[in-house]
C-alpha cells in the first residue's frame, strides 16, 4: 500500500499531472500538487482532493523553469518517496522561426527540472531506503514530428535521463523510468491545435483527424487514468524490476 508516502507531482494542477495526483491519492498517499500560480484555486483543489480521497495534499507553489526553484519543492515538501517529473510545455513553430525564448523554456521545463528535482529527491529517497521516480516524457521521446524541435529535443532528453538515473540507483530498491504518452486531449493537446492548422493549412477537425490521431493508430487519445493507473503500478513492489525503461502509452504510435 502507498499509505504514508509522500508524492510530489510537478505541474499538477491540470492535465496528466493532475490525472496522476488523483491516481495516488485514490492509492492511499499523500500528494504534494505543484504549479508557478498561487491562486486560491490551486489551494481549493488540494483542499478538495483531500476531502475527496481522505489523504493529506498539499499544494506548493514552485517554478520549474528555474532550478533554484525545482530544488525548493523538494524541501519545502519535506519528504519526497515518490516524484512525478510531469511540468511541461509545447510550442509549435518551424526550427528556424523557433523563439529563442521558448525554446529556452521547453528545455528548462520540460528536461531540465528533471535534473533538478531527481538531483534534491535522491538524497531523501535514499535515506528511506527507498524511493521511484516517474517521468513523463512522451512518445515524442522516442519519435519526432516536425515543428516540435524543442520538445522532441527535451523529451529524448528525458528519455536519456531516466536511462541514466536507473542505472545509477539500480544497486538501491529506488525505479526511475518514464511514461511516454501519445495523445491525451488535455489543455496542452488543445492548446497547440491553432498553430498546428496554420502550419499545415488545413482546419482544426482535419488536424485532430489527419495529424493528430493519425499518428496513433488506436484512432482514440490516451486517457490521465490510464497514465495515473500506470504511474501507481510503477511505485508498486511488482515494479521493482522495471528500470530505466521508457513505456509507451500510445495506442501503438511507436510500434510502426
Ligand atoms: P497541461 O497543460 O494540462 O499541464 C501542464 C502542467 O504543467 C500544468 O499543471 C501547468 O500548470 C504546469 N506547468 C507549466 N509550466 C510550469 C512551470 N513553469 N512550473 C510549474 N508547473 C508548470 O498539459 P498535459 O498534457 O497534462 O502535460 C503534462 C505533461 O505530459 C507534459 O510534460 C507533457 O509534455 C506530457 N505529455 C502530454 C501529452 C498529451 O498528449 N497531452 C502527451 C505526451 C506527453
Amino acid at each position: 500500500s502507498l499509505a504514508g508516502k509522500t508524492v510530489i507531482v510537478t505541474g499538477s494542477n491540470s492535465g496528466i499531472g493532475l490525472g496522476v495526483a488523483r491516481s495516488f491519492a485514490g492509492a492511499g498517499a499523500k500528494i504534494v500538487l505543484n504549479s508557478f500560480t498561487d491562486n486560491d484555486d490551486d489551494h481549493k483543489l488540494a483542499k478538495d482532493m483531500s476531502e475527496e480521497f481522505g489523504t493529506e495534499v498539499r499544494y506548493i507553489q514552485a517554478d520549474m523553469s528555474k532550478g533554484d526553484q525545482c530544488r525548493a519543492l523538494i524541501e519545502k515538501a519535506g519528504a519526497c518517496d515518490i516524484l512525478v517529473n510531469n511540468a511541461g510545455i509545447q510550442h509549435v513553430a518551424p526550427i528556424d522561426e523557433f523563439p529563442q525564448d521558448k525554446w529556452d523554456a521547453i528545455i528548462a521545463i520540460n528536461m531540465s527540472s528533471a535534473f533538478h528535482t531527481t538531483a534534491a529527491a535522491l538524497p531523501m529517497m535514499r535515506k528511506a531506503g527507498w524511493g521511484r521516480i516517474i517521468n513523463i516524457a512522451s512518445a515524442h521521446g522516442l519519435r519526432a514530428s516536425p515543428f516540435k524541435s524543442a520538445y522532441v529535443t527535451a523529451k529524448h532528453g528525458v528519455v536519456g535521463m531516466t536511462k541514466t538515473v536507473g542505472l545509477e540507483t539500480a544497486k538501491e530498491q529506488i525505479t526511475c523510468n518514464a511514461i511516454c504518452p501519445g495523445y491525451v486531449l488535455t489543455p496542452l493537446v488543445e492548446a497547440q491545435i491553432p498553430d498546428t492548422a496554420k502550419e499545415y493549412n488545413m482546419s482544426e477537425d482535419e488536424v485532430i483527424e489527419k495529424v493528430i490521431l493519425a499518428k496513433q493508430p488506436s484512432k482514440e487519445f490516451a486517457t490521465v487514468e490510464q497514465i495515473g493507473d500506470l504511474a501507481v503500478f510503477l511505485a508498486s513492489d511488482s515494479a521493482a524490476q522495471i528500470t530505466g525503461q521508457a513505456l509507451p502509452v500510445d495506442g501503438g504510435w511507436t510500434a510502426a
